[in-house]
Protein backbone atom coordinates (compact mmCIF):
# COMPACT_ATOMS: atom_id res chain seq x y z
CA UNK A 1 0.00 0.00 0.00
CA UNK A 2 1.45 3.49 -1.05
CA UNK A 3 1.51 5.90 1.94
CA UNK A 4 0.60 9.46 0.97
CA UNK A 5 2.20 12.55 3.12
CA UNK A 6 -0.65 14.62 2.45
CA UNK A 7 -3.26 11.83 4.20
CA UNK A 8 -3.28 14.21 7.02
CA UNK A 9 -6.24 11.36 9.12
CA UNK A 10 -3.51 8.89 9.31
CA UNK A 11 -1.84 9.41 12.75
CA UNK A 12 2.14 8.74 12.23
CA UNK A 13 4.88 7.69 14.50
CA UNK A 14 8.77 7.57 14.68
CA UNK A 15 11.45 7.73 16.79
CA UNK A 16 12.97 11.03 16.68
CA UNK A 17 16.07 9.98 17.46
CA UNK A 18 19.00 7.80 16.08
CA UNK A 19 18.76 4.32 17.44
CA UNK A 20 21.85 3.60 19.37
CA UNK A 21 23.30 3.04 23.42
CA UNK A 22 22.83 6.49 24.87
CA UNK A 23 20.23 6.78 28.06
CA UNK A 24 17.37 8.44 26.21
CA UNK A 25 15.45 8.04 23.14
CA UNK A 26 12.44 10.40 21.93
CA UNK A 27 8.96 8.50 20.01
CA UNK A 28 6.72 10.94 18.85
CA UNK A 29 3.00 10.20 17.26
CA UNK A 30 0.94 12.88 15.46
CA UNK A 31 -2.75 12.66 14.02
CA UNK A 32 -5.94 12.45 14.92
CA UNK A 33 -5.70 8.68 16.97
CA UNK A 34 -2.21 9.74 18.48
CA UNK A 35 -3.97 9.98 22.10
CA UNK A 36 -6.18 7.07 21.75
CA UNK A 37 -3.26 4.64 20.50
CA UNK A 38 -1.23 6.26 23.53
CA UNK A 39 -4.03 5.56 25.83
CA UNK A 40 -4.62 2.05 24.79
CA UNK A 41 -0.76 1.00 25.21
CA UNK A 42 -0.30 2.86 28.80
CA UNK A 43 -1.33 2.38 32.37
CA UNK A 44 -1.17 6.64 32.96
CA UNK A 45 -2.52 8.95 31.05
CA UNK A 46 -1.03 13.01 31.08
CA UNK A 47 -4.73 14.15 32.66
CA UNK A 48 -3.58 17.50 31.17
CA UNK A 49 -2.23 18.85 27.45
CA UNK A 50 1.82 19.91 27.95
CA UNK A 51 1.73 17.87 31.24
CA UNK A 52 3.71 14.62 31.90
CA UNK A 53 3.19 11.02 33.53
CA UNK A 54 5.52 8.60 33.95
CA UNK A 55 3.87 5.46 32.87
CA UNK A 56 4.26 1.82 31.59
CA UNK A 57 4.32 0.88 27.80
CA UNK A 58 2.86 -2.56 26.59
CA UNK A 59 3.12 -4.04 23.35
CA UNK A 60 -0.37 -5.63 21.12
CA UNK A 61 -0.08 -8.45 23.81
CA UNK A 62 -0.12 -6.79 26.87
CA UNK A 63 3.86 -7.49 27.89
CA UNK A 64 5.86 -4.13 29.04
CA UNK A 65 8.24 -2.91 26.99
CA UNK A 66 9.14 0.59 28.45
CA UNK A 67 8.70 2.70 31.25
CA UNK A 68 8.49 5.90 29.86
CA UNK A 69 7.88 9.86 30.08
CA UNK A 70 4.40 10.44 28.60
CA UNK A 71 3.70 13.79 27.39
CA UNK A 72 0.43 15.07 25.49
CA UNK A 73 0.12 17.79 23.27
CA UNK A 74 -3.39 18.76 22.55
CA UNK A 75 -4.19 20.05 18.89
CA UNK A 76 -3.51 22.80 17.70
CA UNK A 77 -0.76 23.64 20.66
CA UNK A 78 1.89 21.25 18.72
CA UNK A 79 4.62 21.29 16.42
CA UNK A 80 2.83 19.88 13.79
CA UNK A 81 -0.97 21.35 14.70
CA UNK A 82 -2.31 17.87 15.85
CA UNK A 83 -3.16 16.13 18.24
CA UNK A 84 0.14 14.65 19.51
CA UNK A 85 2.67 12.70 21.52
CA UNK A 86 5.95 12.38 22.91
CA UNK A 87 7.29 9.51 24.68
CA UNK A 88 10.46 9.79 26.31
CA UNK A 89 11.83 6.32 26.31
CA UNK A 90 15.22 4.32 27.39
CA UNK A 91 17.79 4.43 24.86
CA UNK A 92 19.58 1.73 23.40
CA UNK A 93 18.98 -0.09 19.86
CA UNK A 94 15.83 -2.24 21.11
CA UNK A 95 13.42 -0.51 23.58
CA UNK A 96 12.25 2.81 21.19
CA UNK A 97 12.00 -0.23 18.13
CA UNK A 98 10.02 -2.19 20.19
CA UNK A 99 7.55 1.23 21.82
CA UNK A 100 7.23 2.14 17.76
CA UNK A 101 6.32 -1.63 16.86
CA UNK A 102 3.48 -1.76 19.51
CA UNK A 103 2.20 1.73 18.37
CA UNK A 104 1.93 0.31 14.54
CA UNK A 105 0.56 -2.67 16.08
CA UNK A 106 -2.28 -0.70 17.25
CA UNK A 107 -3.00 1.64 14.15
CA UNK A 108 -0.15 3.97 13.64
CA UNK A 109 2.03 4.26 10.75
CA UNK A 110 5.93 5.04 9.98
CA UNK A 111 6.38 8.28 9.72
CA UNK A 112 8.20 8.92 6.08
CA UNK A 113 11.04 11.10 6.09
CA UNK A 114 10.23 14.85 7.21
CA UNK A 115 6.36 14.11 7.54
CA UNK A 116 6.23 15.65 10.99
CA UNK A 117 7.76 19.30 9.34
CA UNK A 118 5.36 18.90 6.77
CA UNK A 119 2.34 18.32 8.76
CA UNK A 120 3.11 21.41 10.46
CA UNK A 121 3.29 23.39 7.30
CA UNK A 122 0.35 21.74 5.94
CA UNK A 123 -1.41 22.93 9.20
CA UNK A 124 0.00 26.44 8.80
CA UNK A 125 2.65 26.23 12.01
CA UNK A 126 5.60 26.49 9.98
CA UNK A 127 6.08 28.82 6.84
CA UNK A 128 8.68 26.63 3.65
CA UNK A 129 11.12 29.01 5.28
CA UNK A 130 10.99 27.83 8.28
CA UNK A 131 10.76 24.19 7.54
CA UNK A 132 13.86 24.26 5.77
CA UNK A 133 15.38 26.07 8.55
CA UNK A 134 13.92 23.30 10.69
CA UNK A 135 16.44 20.56 8.42
CA UNK A 136 19.25 23.04 8.39
CA UNK A 137 19.54 23.23 11.82
CA UNK A 138 19.50 19.30 12.24
CA UNK A 139 22.15 19.23 9.21
CA UNK A 140 24.27 22.72 10.86
CA UNK A 141 27.50 21.32 10.67
CA UNK A 142 29.39 24.87 11.98
CA UNK A 143 27.86 27.48 14.50
CA UNK A 144 27.58 30.28 11.71
CA UNK A 145 24.96 27.40 9.64
CA UNK A 146 23.46 27.01 13.13
CA UNK A 147 22.92 30.82 13.80
CA UNK A 148 21.92 31.22 10.33
CA UNK A 149 19.03 28.29 10.89
CA UNK A 150 17.84 29.06 14.18
CA UNK A 151 16.61 32.87 12.79
CA UNK A 152 15.40 31.61 10.06
CA UNK A 153 13.73 29.37 12.18
CA UNK A 154 12.09 32.11 13.88
CA UNK A 155 10.97 33.87 10.95
CA UNK A 156 13.70 36.51 10.54
CA UNK A 157 14.00 35.81 6.61
CA UNK A 158 10.05 34.96 6.02
CA UNK A 159 9.69 38.01 8.06
CA UNK A 160 12.09 40.19 5.24
CA UNK A 161 10.31 38.36 2.28
CA UNK A 162 6.68 39.58 3.51
CA UNK A 163 7.72 42.91 4.22
CA UNK A 164 8.96 43.29 0.47
CA UNK A 165 5.53 41.06 -0.61
CA UNK A 166 3.47 43.75 1.41
CA UNK A 167 5.62 46.86 -0.23
CA UNK A 168 5.19 44.97 -3.34
CA UNK A 169 1.39 45.05 -2.92
CA UNK A 170 1.16 48.12 -1.25
CA UNK A 171 2.69 49.12 -5.04
CA UNK A 172 -0.75 47.70 -6.64
CA UNK A 173 -2.66 49.23 -4.59
CA UNK A 174 -1.32 52.74 -5.79
CA UNK A 175 -1.69 51.66 -9.74
CA UNK A 176 -4.80 50.88 -9.47
CA UNK A 177 -5.79 54.35 -8.59
CA UNK A 178 -3.74 54.98 -11.32
CA UNK A 179 -6.00 52.90 -13.62
CA UNK A 180 -8.88 54.09 -12.59
CA UNK A 181 -8.14 57.76 -12.78
CA UNK A 182 -6.08 57.49 -16.36
CA UNK A 183 -8.06 60.40 -17.98
CA UNK A 184 -6.93 63.10 -14.69
CA UNK A 185 -3.95 65.21 -15.87
CA UNK A 186 -2.87 65.63 -11.73
CA UNK A 187 -4.06 62.02 -10.99
CA UNK A 188 -4.23 61.40 -7.44
CA UNK A 189 -1.44 59.55 -7.61
CA UNK A 190 1.98 61.17 -9.04
CA UNK A 191 3.98 58.55 -11.21
CA UNK A 192 7.10 59.59 -9.65
CA UNK A 193 6.22 58.70 -6.61
CA UNK A 194 5.27 55.27 -7.97
CA UNK A 195 8.88 55.39 -9.85
CA UNK A 196 10.21 56.06 -6.44
CA UNK A 197 8.55 53.09 -4.62
CA UNK A 198 9.26 50.31 -7.30
CA UNK A 199 12.92 52.14 -7.18
CA UNK A 200 13.05 50.88 -3.48
CA UNK A 201 11.40 47.59 -3.33
CA UNK A 202 14.25 46.48 -6.35
CA UNK A 203 17.38 48.09 -3.97
CA UNK A 204 16.19 45.91 -1.55
CA UNK A 205 15.79 43.00 -3.59
CA UNK A 206 19.16 43.45 -4.64
CA UNK A 207 20.76 43.80 -1.08
CA UNK A 208 18.69 40.67 -0.22
CA UNK A 209 20.16 38.98 -3.63
CA UNK A 210 23.62 39.82 -2.27
CA UNK A 211 23.45 37.93 0.68
CA UNK A 212 23.40 34.60 -1.13
CA UNK A 213 27.05 35.06 -1.01
CA UNK A 214 27.57 34.93 2.56
CA UNK A 215 25.10 31.88 2.56
CA UNK A 216 27.16 30.45 0.59
CA UNK A 217 30.14 31.07 2.37
CA UNK A 218 28.51 29.75 5.25
CA UNK A 219 27.51 26.39 3.65
CA UNK A 220 30.97 25.98 2.04
CA UNK A 221 33.31 27.92 4.39
CA UNK A 222 35.51 30.69 2.98
CA UNK A 223 38.65 28.84 1.12
CA UNK A 224 42.25 29.94 2.86
CA UNK A 225 45.05 28.50 0.81
CA UNK A 226 48.30 28.41 2.40
CA UNK A 227 50.81 29.48 -0.21
CA UNK A 228 54.79 29.55 0.09
CA UNK A 229 58.14 28.38 -1.11
CA UNK A 230 58.59 24.44 -0.21
CA UNK A 231 60.08 24.11 3.53
CA UNK A 232 59.10 27.49 4.56
CA UNK A 233 56.64 25.79 6.92
CA UNK A 234 53.36 25.69 5.60
CA UNK A 235 52.58 22.53 6.27
CA UNK A 236 53.38 22.79 10.01
CA UNK A 237 51.29 25.79 9.61
CA UNK A 238 48.16 24.16 8.96
CA UNK A 239 48.62 21.59 11.56
CA UNK A 240 49.44 24.05 14.18
CA UNK A 241 46.44 26.24 13.03
CA UNK A 242 43.75 23.53 13.13
CA UNK A 243 45.29 22.53 16.56
CA UNK A 244 44.89 25.58 17.57
CA UNK A 245 41.63 26.28 16.39
CA UNK A 246 40.26 22.85 17.54
CA UNK A 247 36.79 23.49 16.65
CA UNK A 248 37.20 21.26 13.27
CA UNK A 249 34.48 20.42 10.81
CA UNK A 250 34.60 17.95 8.36
CA UNK A 251 32.52 16.76 5.83
CA UNK A 252 31.34 20.59 4.25
CA UNK A 253 29.66 20.00 1.27
CA UNK A 254 32.02 21.02 -1.74
CA UNK A 255 35.03 19.73 0.28
CA UNK A 256 37.82 18.99 -2.38
CA UNK A 257 39.93 15.95 -1.94
CA UNK A 258 42.93 16.64 -4.05
CA UNK A 259 45.11 18.66 -1.40
CA UNK A 260 45.10 18.63 2.77
CA UNK A 261 42.57 20.79 4.00
CA UNK A 262 40.43 21.41 7.44
CA UNK A 263 37.41 23.35 8.12
CA UNK A 264 37.79 24.80 11.32
CA UNK A 265 34.60 26.42 12.77
CA UNK A 266 34.58 30.00 13.76
CA UNK A 267 32.06 32.49 15.47
CA UNK A 268 31.21 33.84 11.93
CA UNK A 269 31.87 32.12 8.46
CA UNK A 270 33.43 28.66 8.80
CA UNK A 271 37.27 28.59 7.72
CA UNK A 272 38.21 25.95 4.59
CA UNK A 273 41.77 25.92 5.34
CA UNK A 274 44.29 24.24 2.40
CA UNK A 275 47.68 23.09 2.38
CA UNK A 276 48.24 23.26 -1.57
CA UNK A 277 51.80 21.33 -0.56
CA UNK A 278 49.42 18.83 0.10
CA UNK A 279 49.14 18.20 -3.90
CA UNK A 280 53.07 18.61 -3.96
CA UNK A 281 53.83 15.17 -5.07
CA UNK A 282 52.06 15.54 -8.19
CA UNK A 283 54.22 18.57 -9.34
CA UNK A 284 57.45 18.07 -11.41
CA UNK A 285 60.12 18.65 -8.94
CA UNK A 286 61.79 21.93 -11.05
CA UNK A 287 58.38 23.61 -10.64
CA UNK A 288 58.73 22.94 -6.56
CA UNK A 289 61.40 25.36 -6.74
CA UNK A 290 59.40 27.83 -7.06
CA UNK A 291 56.17 28.48 -4.80
CA UNK A 292 53.90 26.03 -3.84
CA UNK A 293 50.68 27.27 -5.13
CA UNK A 294 47.98 25.72 -7.21
CA UNK A 295 46.32 28.42 -9.41
CA UNK A 296 42.89 26.95 -9.10
CA UNK A 297 42.77 27.23 -5.52
CA UNK A 298 44.56 31.13 -5.78
CA UNK A 299 41.47 31.96 -8.39
CA UNK A 300 38.86 30.79 -5.62
CA UNK A 301 40.27 31.36 -2.50
CA UNK A 302 38.62 33.98 -0.01
CA UNK A 303 42.39 34.61 1.50
CA UNK A 304 45.91 33.38 0.50
CA UNK A 305 48.34 33.18 3.52
CA UNK A 306 51.59 34.26 1.72
CA UNK A 307 54.08 32.50 3.71
CA UNK A 308 57.82 33.29 4.08
CA UNK A 309 60.65 32.04 6.51
CA UNK A 310 63.22 35.04 5.44
CA UNK A 311 63.44 37.93 3.41
CA UNK A 312 64.08 35.57 0.23
CA UNK A 313 61.50 33.12 0.23
CA UNK A 314 59.13 36.01 0.70
CA UNK A 315 60.57 38.17 -2.09
CA UNK A 316 59.73 34.66 -3.96
CA UNK A 317 56.74 34.56 -2.88
CA UNK A 318 55.85 37.98 -3.91
CA UNK A 319 56.88 37.52 -7.61
CA UNK A 320 54.34 34.30 -7.64
CA UNK A 321 51.80 36.38 -6.82
CA UNK A 322 52.56 39.14 -9.37
CA UNK A 323 49.36 40.64 -10.87
CA UNK A 324 46.97 38.39 -9.04
CA UNK A 325 44.14 40.52 -6.84
CA UNK A 326 43.08 38.07 -4.37
CA UNK A 327 43.20 39.17 -0.79
CA UNK A 328 46.50 38.33 0.69
CA UNK A 329 47.59 37.88 4.55
CA UNK A 330 51.38 38.37 4.61
CA UNK A 331 52.81 35.52 6.96
CA UNK A 332 56.30 35.11 8.65
CA UNK A 333 57.01 31.47 9.78
CA UNK A 334 59.53 29.99 12.26
CA UNK A 335 59.40 32.92 14.37
CA UNK A 336 61.06 30.95 17.18
CA UNK A 337 64.06 30.49 15.09
CA UNK A 338 64.99 34.57 14.11
CA UNK A 339 61.99 36.48 15.30
CA UNK A 340 61.42 39.33 12.70
CA UNK A 341 62.05 42.90 12.92
CA UNK A 342 59.45 45.37 12.69
CA UNK A 343 60.83 46.46 9.80
CA UNK A 344 61.00 43.45 8.11
CA UNK A 345 57.73 42.78 8.50
CA UNK A 346 56.96 46.22 7.21
CA UNK A 347 59.38 45.17 4.34
CA UNK A 348 56.75 41.88 3.84
CA UNK A 349 53.98 43.66 3.98
CA UNK A 350 55.31 46.08 1.34
CA UNK A 351 56.37 43.19 -1.01
CA UNK A 352 53.08 41.23 -0.89
CA UNK A 353 50.32 44.04 -1.36
CA UNK A 354 49.19 43.06 2.06
CA UNK A 355 47.46 44.46 5.24
CA UNK A 356 49.77 43.64 8.42
CA UNK A 357 52.13 40.98 8.52
CA UNK A 358 51.97 38.71 11.28
CA UNK A 359 54.76 36.50 12.87
CA UNK A 360 53.87 32.79 13.68
CA UNK A 361 55.56 30.05 14.98
CA UNK A 362 54.37 26.39 14.37
CA UNK A 363 56.51 25.37 17.31
CA UNK A 364 55.43 27.82 20.10
CA UNK A 365 52.48 28.87 18.74
CA UNK A 366 53.40 32.05 18.84
CA UNK A 367 50.75 34.33 16.17
CA UNK A 368 48.51 31.80 15.82
CA UNK A 369 45.17 32.73 17.38
CA UNK A 370 46.48 36.68 16.09
CA UNK A 371 46.31 34.90 12.36
CA UNK A 372 43.51 32.97 13.16
CA UNK A 373 41.42 36.27 14.28
CA UNK A 374 43.22 38.27 10.84
CA UNK A 375 41.59 35.75 8.68
CA UNK A 376 37.89 35.45 10.18
CA UNK A 377 38.43 39.53 10.32
CA UNK A 378 39.36 39.92 6.56
CA UNK A 379 36.58 37.45 5.62
CA UNK A 380 34.04 39.16 6.89
CA UNK A 381 35.46 42.33 6.25
CA UNK A 382 34.84 41.34 2.55
CA UNK A 383 32.43 42.93 0.40
CA UNK A 384 28.86 41.62 0.39
CA UNK A 385 29.64 39.35 3.40
CA UNK A 386 26.93 40.10 5.46
CA UNK A 387 26.90 39.40 9.28
CA UNK A 388 25.35 35.91 9.90
CA UNK A 389 22.74 37.51 12.50
CA UNK A 390 21.21 39.30 9.50
CA UNK A 391 18.33 37.55 7.34
CA UNK A 392 20.52 35.17 4.81
CA UNK A 393 19.94 33.11 1.18
CA UNK A 394 21.44 30.41 2.04
CA UNK A 395 19.35 27.48 -0.89
CA UNK A 396 19.48 28.16 -4.31
CA UNK A 397 16.19 28.19 -4.24
CA UNK A 398 15.74 31.01 -2.16
CA UNK A 399 18.44 33.00 -4.70
CA UNK A 400 16.10 32.15 -8.28
CA UNK A 401 13.09 32.87 -6.42
CA UNK A 402 14.32 36.88 -5.24
CA UNK A 403 16.63 36.69 -8.54
CA UNK A 404 13.07 36.31 -10.72
CA UNK A 405 11.09 38.40 -8.14
CA UNK A 406 13.88 41.52 -8.97
CA UNK A 407 13.69 40.78 -12.27
CA UNK A 408 10.24 41.28 -12.48
CA UNK A 409 9.88 44.68 -10.42
CA UNK A 410 12.60 45.83 -12.67
CA UNK A 411 10.93 45.42 -16.19
CA UNK A 412 7.83 47.37 -13.99
CA UNK A 413 9.94 50.26 -13.09
CA UNK A 414 11.81 50.16 -16.22
CA UNK A 415 8.27 50.13 -18.49
CA UNK A 416 6.44 52.56 -15.80
CA UNK A 417 9.35 55.03 -16.26
CA UNK A 418 9.19 54.85 -20.37
CA UNK A 419 5.51 55.06 -19.80
CA UNK A 420 5.56 52.61 -22.96
CA UNK A 421 2.73 49.87 -21.63
CA UNK A 422 -0.29 50.58 -20.35
CA UNK A 423 -0.42 50.79 -16.55
CA UNK A 424 -2.37 47.14 -16.15
CA UNK A 425 0.23 45.41 -18.16
CA UNK A 426 3.24 47.34 -16.80
CA UNK A 427 1.26 46.00 -13.21
CA UNK A 428 1.46 42.34 -14.06
CA UNK A 429 5.33 42.44 -13.74
CA UNK A 430 4.38 43.24 -9.94
CA UNK A 431 1.89 40.09 -9.56
CA UNK A 432 4.14 37.84 -10.95
CA UNK A 433 6.80 38.98 -8.00
CA UNK A 434 4.32 38.98 -5.34
CA UNK A 435 3.53 35.52 -6.67
CA UNK A 436 7.39 34.41 -6.85
CA UNK A 437 8.03 35.48 -3.32
CA UNK A 438 4.44 33.95 -1.69
CA UNK A 439 5.59 30.68 -3.53
CA UNK A 440 9.34 31.03 -1.76
CA UNK A 441 6.90 31.34 1.90
CA UNK A 442 4.49 28.97 0.87
CA UNK A 443 2.11 29.92 3.59
CA UNK A 444 0.42 32.75 2.38
CA UNK A 445 -3.16 32.24 0.64
CA UNK A 446 -5.35 33.81 -1.55
CA UNK A 447 -7.63 35.29 1.33
CA UNK A 448 -4.31 36.36 3.30
CA UNK A 449 -3.57 38.51 -0.18
CA UNK A 450 -7.09 39.78 -0.50
CA UNK A 451 -6.87 40.92 2.69
CA UNK A 452 -3.67 42.77 2.55
CA UNK A 453 -4.82 44.82 -0.75
CA UNK A 454 -8.33 45.45 0.34
CA UNK A 455 -7.13 46.83 4.01
CA UNK A 456 -4.89 49.24 1.94
CA UNK A 457 -8.00 50.40 -0.34
CA UNK A 458 -10.44 53.94 1.43
CA UNK A 459 -13.83 53.83 2.63
CA UNK A 460 -16.19 53.63 -0.02
CA UNK A 461 -13.95 52.93 -3.24
P1 LIG B 1 56.45 23.23 3.86
O1 LIG B 1 57.26 22.54 2.84
O2 LIG B 1 56.33 24.69 3.57
O3 LIG B 1 55.11 22.60 4.10
O4 LIG B 1 57.26 23.17 5.23
P2 LIG B 1 57.16 22.17 6.47
O5 LIG B 1 55.99 22.47 7.30
O6 LIG B 1 57.26 20.76 5.95
O7 LIG B 1 58.44 22.57 7.29
C1 LIG B 1 59.72 22.56 6.75
C2 LIG B 1 60.72 22.44 7.89
O8 LIG B 1 60.64 23.57 8.75
C3 LIG B 1 60.46 21.25 8.79
O9 LIG B 1 61.71 20.69 9.15
C4 LIG B 1 59.78 21.82 10.02
O10 LIG B 1 60.03 21.09 11.18
C5 LIG B 1 60.40 23.19 10.12
N1 LIG B 1 59.45 24.16 10.69
C6 LIG B 1 58.24 24.46 10.25
N2 LIG B 1 57.68 25.40 11.02
C7 LIG B 1 58.56 25.69 12.01
C8 LIG B 1 58.55 26.59 13.11
O11 LIG B 1 57.61 27.35 13.37
N3 LIG B 1 59.67 26.65 13.87
C9 LIG B 1 60.73 25.85 13.62
N4 LIG B 1 61.79 25.96 14.45
N5 LIG B 1 60.77 24.99 12.60
C10 LIG B 1 59.72 24.90 11.78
Amino acid sequence: MRVSPLDLSETIVAQATPPGRGALSVVRLSGPNAHALVRGAVDRWPSAPRSVTVSHVRDASGVDVDQAVIIRYDAPASFTGEDSVELITHGGLVVATTVVAALIARGARLALPGEFTRRAVLNGKLDILQAEATGDLVNAKSRAAQSVALRQLDGGLSRRILALRDELIGLEALIAYDIDFPEEDDGPIAPARILSAAERIVSALEQLLATSRTGELIREGALVVLAGAPNVGKSSLFNALVGEARAIVTDIPGTTRDAIEAVIDTPTVPLRLVDTAGIRHAVDPVERLGVEMSESYVARAAIVLACGDSDESILRMSDALRGSDVPIIAVRTKSDLAPPTSAQLAADRAALAAGDAIAVSAETGEGLSALLSAISAAVSGQAGVQPVDAPLLTQERHHYAIARALGEVREFRDRWRSRELPAPVAAVHLREAVTTLEDLIGSVDVEDVLDEVFRRFCVGK
